[in-house]
């Protein structure tokens, strides 16, 4: 039997168990072709507010279990995903549009996000602090309790498992609600694994279901963390009740990412590396490379070498191994993503590629002349779209880079001395260099500032003991 054996979630949500959902169903459709490819079941507000009750009475059970234990389950959830990525990036590749090689990638990173989950329980996780005569102090740490991790549709595997994985091994019980776009590869594939792996009921809870679910798991009051991966507009909303309600908030948010290119870079390099940050899973990423800063002595080289690439990427079915951008999420994107093509056009760009609605894809596009007021300048566009603009000096590159009100990912091709000043004077929770802005490992320290986040990191053994778990500051005499 495969991991994901329809028999055995179709139509369910899971609340220690497999069962119907208030919320009805949701047709699972594959953005390629329009198939049905399964339904899904839906919770409904009422489910997401007694799910919490239970995941906080699962909670004392799981906390009291031994960071061997804690460990074993992560290592073979791992494993359980190793052995079933084939069947899962299928499932990614048709939910969510994805090429293959994007999929792979969520499945490794997927499976590193475990094996490193694993190992967090036996680190060192306190401090022996100063003391007066015959009085020892510690500061310990303690699981955080109940916590939610609602998802996006872009990176479904990944942008869930980053929280629930490091949550789950830290004595947390979890609260997982993933877009209903992809809910089976965002939601059914980690319940099944962690499921598989020996979770006990109600440690991890699986709600899918639209924004109503998200705001009832979020004002639950036996909810202690959210994690929320998503857009700003959404984020703002989540962190102004969880600052209402004095819960942690973990915010990671949108990205209007800057690609410097200095003078001196390698074009046709600098060329091949924008094109991937740019259209990778079609540019629907938050950390996709918005806007092209490029000296004005390479600029017109570049755009023509970009434009070449942006001309002869392959388009259509994902599940073909040659195609290098998939279909757009759904079609209200699409009719998005067109309408800020269009409104740079009118706003006086030149459109030097791509652009055009082929079924259900954009064809890559390269704008150059895109004012500075204009949407595709200042907005996260998420979609295939590349606006270039030169710059002379670098006051100039990094004046132009900073003019956002977002804060994710940088990225400096070029001259490694000056990249480091650059990196020093841009507002960004991610600074690559001679990379591109899209770069994903399961042990960095993931988040923005601005309207990127909140300042909070999720990834790597530093920032997930600080996500997940209470200090407690403790004192005995002797
Ligand atoms: P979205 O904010 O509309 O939805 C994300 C999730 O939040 C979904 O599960 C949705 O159902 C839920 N949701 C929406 N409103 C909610 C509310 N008020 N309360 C609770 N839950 C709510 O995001 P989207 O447009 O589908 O996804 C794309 C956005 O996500 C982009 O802005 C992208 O940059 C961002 N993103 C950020 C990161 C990051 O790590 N910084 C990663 C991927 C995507």
């Amino acid at each position: 039997m495969g991991l994901l054996d329809a028999a055995v979630w179709s139509s369910s949500i899971h609340r220690g168990s497999w069962t119907p959902g208030g919320g009805g169903t949701h047709d699972v459709v594959a953005p390629a072709s329009g198939e049905q490819l399964g339904t899904v079941g839906m919770a409904s507000a009422e489910d997401a507010t007694a799910a919490a009750a239970d995941a906080r009475a699962a909670q004392g059970e799981w906390a009291a279990r031994t960071p061997g234990e804690w460990a074993a389950v992560l290592r073979t959830a791992g494993l359980l995903l190793e052995e079933h990525a084939a069947e899962i990036q299928d499932w990614i590749i048709r939910e969510s549009g994805a090429i293959r090689p994007k999929a792979e990638l969520e499945t490794r990173v997927g499976a590193d996000e475990c094996f490193d989950a694993a190992a967090l329980p036996h680190l060192p996780q306190g401090e022996v602090l100063a003391t007066e005569d015959q009085r020892w102090s510690f500061a310990r740490r303690r699981p955080a309790g109940v916590v939610s991790v609602i998802a996006p549709f872009n990176f479904p595997l990944i942008l869930s498992i980053r929280a629930v994985a490091p949550a789950l091994a830290l004595g947390n019980t979890v609260l997982l609600k993933p877009d209903p776009r992809t809910a089976v590869s965002g939601g059914v594939v980690l319940m099944r694994l962690f499921e598989k792996a020996g979770v006990p009921p109600g440690v991890l809870q699986l709600l899918p279901g639209g924004a109503d679910v998200g705001a009832a798991v979020v004002e639950a009051p036996e909810v202690d963390v959210v994690a929320f991966t998503g857009s700003t507009a959404a984020g703002r909303r989540i962190g102004e009740t969880c600052g209402r309600l004095l819960k942690r908030a973990h915010l990671e948010l949108g990205g209007n990412n800057a690609m410097i290119v200095l003078p001196g870079a390698d074009v046709q390099a600098a060329a091949s590396a924008a094109a991937f940050g740019s259209y990778l899973h079609q540019g629907q990423i938050c950390m996709t490379t918005g806007r092209h800063l490029v000296h004005e002595s390479l600029h017109d080289e570049y755009v023509a070498a970009l434009a070449e690439r942006a001309r002869n990427l392959p388009v259509g079915d994902p599940a073909s191994q040659d195609v290098a951008l998939g279909p757009i999420i759904d079609a209200g994107q699409r009719e998005h993503v067109v309408s800020v093509i269009d409104d740079a056009v009118a706003g006086g760009a030149e459109l030097v590629a791509g652009g055009d609605v082929e079924g259900p894809c954009i064809r890559p596009a390269v704008l150059t002349g895109v004012g500075r007021e204009n949407r595709a300048w200042r907005e996260e566009i998420f979609g295939p779209v590349a606006p270039v603009a030169s710059f002379s000096t670098i006051d100039e590159a990094v004046e132009l880079a900073a003019d956002t009100e977002y804060g994710l990912s940088l990225s400096v091709l070029g001259d490694v001395g000056a990249a480091m000043q650059v990196a020093d004077r841009v507002p960004s929770g991610k600074v690559h260099i001679n990379e591109q802005t899209v770069v994903d490992e399961s042990n960095a320290p993931f988040g923005g500032v601005g309207d990127s986040g909140n300042g909070s990191r999720i990834g790597g053994a530093t920032a997930n003991l600080e996500a997940f778990t209470e200090v407690q500051w403790l004192t005995m005499r002797s």
